[in-house]
């Protein structure tokens, strides 16, 4: 049996575990008497992480889910294979649902044509429908479901205990999941759900991408201080909410105004 490393008592992260970098952070809930996975990431990781949960002597019976945060391909691209192999069911937010069973290009970013990006993206049946509030039971363990939406419509985050499972909602270096109106990026209810995230008691945050982290309100606030500029910034396109400089342009324009030079 190979040694569990466990990161916190009941949660095992399986690129720690695995000791090399297979991709999104991959969580695993052990409630003792059953499990969950949190993302399963690309497809061609997901053979070498249920082969290394089989050797950690997990039972696939026990598998009660697995858990999608939102539907882009990095995290979900696996979860059918997943779901095949551990003959398990998919969990995930109401938004979720047409991406993932859709396995939709552009909704899913398995396809960015301006990129040469086309991966494929099998689609996967949602057997549960997760909301705010609701409370997953994992034998011991218990997750409460946060609905966090910004980087796409159905991002989900979940609470354990102290720890806060954030997803795509921050990262150790205050950076945010990309913001790209293809998937449903929205920056006020991103500004919102980092707030939450803020004004919560959470001793770690445990992202899905990179390092988790004990929690730092600085890094927090410096994501809402900035995501607070973006909504206001061409540099988002139409995931801005405005564009102050077009109402001063708009004024010289219709009273006739040239733009004065003089004034620098
Ligand atoms: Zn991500």
């Amino acid at each position: 049996m190979l040694p569990r490393k466990y990161l916190f008592p009941g949660v095992i992260e399986m690129n720690y575990q695995a000791g090399r970098r297979l991709g999104v952070n991959v969580y695993l809930i052990d409630g003792g008497s059953e499990w969950i996975l949190i993302d399963v990431g690309y497809l061609d990781t997901v053979e070498e992480t249920i082969e290394l949960i089989r050797r950690m002597d997990f039972s696939f019976a026990a598998c009660k889910m697995l858990i999608a945060t939102h539907a882009d391909a990095d995290h979900v691209q696996g979860i059918a294979r997943a779901k095949e192999l551990l003959k398990t069911k998919v969990a995930a937010h109401p938004a979720t649902v047409e991406p993932l069973e859709t396995g939709d290009g552009v909704l899913t970013f398995a396809q960015i044509k301006a990129q040469g990006i086309d991966l494929p993206m099998p689609p996967c049946k949602v057997d549960i429908l997760l909301r705010d509030g609701d409370v997953i039971t994992v034998g011991s363990r218990k997750l409460t479901v946060w609905h966090t939406p910004g980087h796409t419509e159905g991002q989900l985050a979940f609470k354990m205990g102290n720890l806060l499972f954030c997803g795509d909602n921050i990262y150790k270096d205050s950076c945010v999941g990309v913001i790209d109106a293809h998937h449903g990026s929205n920056i006020p209810d991103f500004i919102r759900s980092l707030k939450r995230i803020l004004a919560d008691d959470s001793e770690f945050l445990l992202p899905s991408h990179g390092p988790c982290f004990r929690r730092d309100n600085a890094i927090i606030q410096k994501a809402i201080d900035r995501l607070s500029q973006y909504q206001y910034m061409a540099d988002f396109g139409t995931c801005a909410v405005h564009w102050p400089l077009l109402d001063e342009w708009e004024k010289d324009v219709c009273s006739g105004r040239l733009p004065d030079f003089s004034r620098g």
